[in-house]
């Protein structure tokens, strides 16, 4: 599955991952951190590589993770 680490969103603007996701699974309340529909989602893990905001848990392993924080 995805999850949305929360605490690292700055919540302050329109998340731009949103129209990235194939499926319409991810959708935001205002500003507040995305939310995922795990009924929708097909784990292409496209999300992941835009923003570390989203993490694959038990899926999606490609290598070492190479974002930066
Ligand atoms: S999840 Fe990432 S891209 Fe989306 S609103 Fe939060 S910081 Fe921005
Ligand atoms: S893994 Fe793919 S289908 Fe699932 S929320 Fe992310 S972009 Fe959408």
């Amino acid at each position: 599955m995805i999850k949305i680490r929360a605490e690292y969103c700055p919540q302050n603007h329109r998340c731009p991952v949103i129209r990235h996701c194939p499926t319409g699974a991810i959708t935001q309340k205002d500003f507040g951190p995305p939310e995922i529909d795990d009924s929708k989602c097909t784990l292409c893990c496209k999300c992941t590589q835009k923003c570390s905001v989203f993490m694959p848990v038990g899926c999606c392993e490609k290598g070492p993770d190479s974002r930066r924080w």
